[in-house]
């Protein structure tokens, strides 16, 4: 018997507004599907938040016994700058700036996304397809589409008919806005469209001369619109119909609903049972914005590079740290915040240091098969990792009165907090336990690193300035980075 099917998994669908009891199309089998990025700059870290969110969400599964196909794509054509069909590819212009091949530009954000994603401990989506690697699929969906009757070729484009789509469907069902609202609300902006109606999406665009990313099709040379490579990829992938599909919080309106539209136009229903947001990501209160500054890159965090952070932070803090927000709640991210995160997350991995020494009595002070039961509940109402959290602290708390001799524990119970703390630490929630790895291999590294730090500010001192910058800048070829702060020089290493 698989865990499942004692379980009773929440999951709250965004198309329903409401928690429904979590049933597979298939029993045993889950199909995922996540937008992933448009691999055109650096990621970000609403974006890790997003990903993270939904790599939990697929550890769980797993961890419950189901078989999950989880299917997250790079989008690295199609997507332009703006959401009404106009500007121009973000891929592309990137390129044009940089004077790279587009595949260049896709490349080099590509690595960069896996590479924070490896560091944060992701397990890696069952398929990672590219639209780039789809487009036969997303033309076969549009001629699918024209024949319907429910789009239209102009100009060597082909954009959705939204109205006439309306007439037979909703479209608006996920986002909640209605057609007459985004009639009234969509601005024109007259003789620039080609559309029928501004509501109507792009499916094909026709390619400019001087456009780089471009393919044959029935309607000429062009590109796919942004919406559909995730209808032909999910569906290529997962069926006609299935189980998840998530994403950040900002792609629910046009992009998701949009891929609705497009499935329902193809396959006459819903394409997908359960729909998922995350939502965003703040830095000190503020909306992130790379135009304002307020904006903070993993690999700063990881290096302490960056003017609103005291020091560097280990990826396992900054998960632990992510994690205990729920992922439908704003995450604020701050130093402050992330300091105290960082204390309860060695308090957490110092409990599970203990647990190998503790004493074992002939019974228990306390209730352990009912504390595994929340540590499900938990998890088990929309995957709330705060909660999980909050119930983790409280093993903590008896460990530690265990090990004072304030508690007792009996054998059975230890074998079974010691591997539901494994299980919801490692294998759900992901972290990784960074004080055991090499522990007397880096601590003589960091009472090394710390006898230069001092060395270096004895020569400061003595306005030796030759030696103090040797120190700093041999260390940090080495891969020591040097950060001089209020509180004293800390280090970090790449
Ligand atoms: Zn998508």
């Amino acid at each position: 018997m698989q865990l499942y099917q004692s379980q009773e998994l929440k999951i709250y669908n965004s198309l329903t507004g409401k928690k429904e009891i979590f049933k597979s199309i298939n029993e045993g089998y889950v199909g995922m599907y996540v937008c992933g990025p448009t691999v055109y700059s650096y990621v970000h870290l609403g974006n890790v938040r997003t990903f993270m969110s939904f790599d939990v969400i697929f550890r769980y599964l797993k961890h419950l016994g189901y078989k999950v196909r989880y299917v997250r794509n790079i989008t690295d054509a199609g997507h332009l700058e703006n959401d009404a069909d106009e500007g121009e590819d973000r891929i592309a212009k990137k390129a044009r700036l940089e004077q790279i091949e587009p595949m260049e530009v896709v490349q080099r954000y590509t690595v960069d996304f896996h590479t924070i994603l490896q560091k944060f401990n992701f397990l890696p989506p069952s398929i990672e397809p590219t639209a780039t690697g789809h487009i036969i699929e997303q033309i076969e969906i549009i001629k699918d589409i024209v024949d319907k009757g429910l789009a239209y070729e102009i100009n060597g484009s082909v954009y959705f008919d939204v109205l006439k789509f309306n007439e037979t469907n909703n479209y608006g069902i996920l986002s909640g806005r209605n057609i007459e609202d985004l009639i009234h609300n969509t601005r024109v902006l007259s003789g620039q469209s080609e559309k029928k109606n501004p509501q109507d999406f792009a499916l094909w665009k026709k390619a400019e001369p001087q456009h780089i990313m471009r393919w044959p099709s029935p309607w000429g040379d062009g590109f796919p619109g942004w919406h559909l490579e995730c209808t032909a990829m999910s569906t290529k992938y997962l069926g006609e119909q299935f189980d998840i599909h998530g994403g950040g919080m900002d792609l629910k309106f046009p992009h998701h609903e949009c891929e609705i539209a497009q499935a329902e136009a193809c396959n006459g229903h819903s394409p997908v049972n359960y729909w998922m947001h995350a939502n965003m990501l703040t830095l000190n209160g503020k909306k992130m914005a790379k135009s304002t500054g307020n904006n903070i890159l993993p690999g700063e965090i990881f290096s302490g590079n960056n003017a609103i952070l005291s020091k560097a932070f280990a990826p396992s803090v900054v998960r632990f740290f992510i994690l205990q927000a729920h992922y439908r709640s704003i995450f604020d991210f701050s130093n402050d915040a992330l300091l105290a995160s960082e204390k309860g997350f060695n308090k957490l991995m110092d409990a599970l240091h203990c647990l190998d020494g503790l004493n074992i009595s002939d019974s228990s002070s306390f209730d352990i098969n009912a504390w595994k039961d929340n540590c499900y509940a938990a998890m088990n109402d929309d995957f709330n990792t705060p909660i999980l959290i909050s119930h983790l602290f409280e093993a903590v708390k008896h460990i530690n009165q265990i090990k004072d001799n304030k508690a007792t524990i009996n054998s059975d119970d230890l074998e079974v907090l010691k591997s539901t703390m494994h299980a919801f630490i490692f294998d759900v929630l992901g972290l990784v336990d960074t004080v055991t790895t090499d522990n007397n291999d880096s601590n003589t590294l960091s009472n090394v690193i710390e006898l230069l730090i001092n060395l270096r500010a004895e020569a400061r001192a003595n306005k030796d300035f030759a030696t103090s910058d040797k120190i700093r800048d041999e260390l940090l070829a080495m891969g020591v980075q040097l950060k001089d702060g209020k509180e004293g020089t800390t280090f970090s290493l790449s």
